[in-house]
């Protein structure tokens, strides 16, 4: 930290700079054989909510690592708010929030004194610990000692602990991991508040659903390569325009589902038949027809889909009543 006063939410940035808030060109971390970022380049825009997917082992977190400052690329160039995060750059540090998987509490405080202690870290005032839990929908609980939260509350807080300061720019690292339905929804909507508030998240998650409903845009990693960067939106209208028809399997045998005329491919999943089709309403007339349509859904492409097919791993290598 440069400063010496106390830095409010209401203070403008330090160092107010133009520019993308991230900017990587052909980054490559190597551990020993192993390529865990194997050339990537690309750009978030200030005010983004960008996603980082990608199975495990993929490259996120070195990727992550490497835009914090934690990590040094072996080759590349990477620039945050504008400046290297490497060398460690004291002056970026405050500008930027991390909540990680292992975010560290001091669990005897209360949620309220935990994150006044984080703002006196960061020289900001007594009011951001409050506003920072205000934000995260923690106030009510600002009393309770860390280790008597439950489990999303504590991920409400690790994400308050990332904010206190009012960084540009925040790395979230699976924030909902662990957290029941529930949970899961209602933090949804703090992480959509925080864009609104004009801040870049970049955003690590396995949860494709929250991907497609949060993210601008998404980056699909693959052995340390993106292999698909664009709006969730876009990524799914260009995998093309397949339905799938779950009919229950108990009104339709397989081979009278692939006799269908339009319907490209059937399979089997947990007491449906999944037909996938192009021609969702002339598929549909003849499902009809056959055994009506009662029970019968219909789906259309998701962020998962896609993001199952190019990972590998998607229904075109899984088992069940193959295609013709
Ligand atoms: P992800 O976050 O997508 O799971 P990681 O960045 O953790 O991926 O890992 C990418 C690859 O680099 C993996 O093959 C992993 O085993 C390897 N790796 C990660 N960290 C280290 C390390 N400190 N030393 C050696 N290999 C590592």
């Amino acid at each position: 930290m440069t400063s010496t006063a106390p830095r409010t939410p209401q203070d403008p940035p330090a160092q107010p700079s133009a520019g993308p808030a991230l900017a990587l060109t052909e980054v490559h971390k190597t551990y020993g054989a192993t390529r865990a970022v194997d050339g990537v380049s690309l750009t978030v825009e200030r005010g983004e909510f960008f996603g980082l997917l990608g199975p495990n082992g993929a490259g996120k977190t070195t990727l992550v690592e490497i835009m914090e400052g934690q990590r040094r690329a072996d080759s590349g160039t990477v620039a945050v708010l504008g400046a290297s995060p490497w060398p460690r750059d004291t002056a970026l540090l405050p500008r930027i929030g991390v909540q990680t998987q292992t975010s560290a509490f001091f669990v005897r405080l209360t949620a309220r004194e935990h994150l006044a202690t984080m703002a006196a870290l960061y020289r900001c005032d007594a009011a951001a610990a409050e506003r920072a839990l205000a934000t995260v929908g923690l106030t009510e609980q600002g009393g309770t000692r860390v280790d008597d939260l439950s489990g999303g509350q504590r991920q409400r807080l690790a994400i308050a602990s990332a904010l206190v300061h009012d960084p540009e720019l925040i790395f979230l690292d699976e924030p909902t991991a662990a957290l029941d339905p529930q949970a899961r929804r209602s933090l949804w909507q703090v992480l959509r508040d925080l864009k609104g508030q004009g801040r870049t998240i970049v955003y690590t998650t396995h949860h494709l659903d929250e991907a497609e409903a949060l993210c601008d845009r998404v980056a699909i990693m693959v052995a340390g390569k993106v292999v698909a960067l664009d709006s969730p939106a876009r990524l799914i209208a260009a995998a093309g325009p397949t339905t799938r028809l779950l009919v229950p399997a108990d009104r339709l045998t397989p081979e009278r589902a692939r006799a269908v005329e339009g319907v490209d491919r059937v399979t089997e999943e947990g007491g449906s038949l999944v037909l996938e089709t192009t021609e969702a309403g002339r598929v549909l007339a003849a499902v009809d027809a056959i055994a009506g349509l009662q029970g019968v859904q219909t789906r259309t492409a998701s962020l998962e889909d896609v993001y199952l097919e190019l990972t590998g791993t998607g229904t075109g290598t899984g088992t069940g009543i193959s295609q013709p």
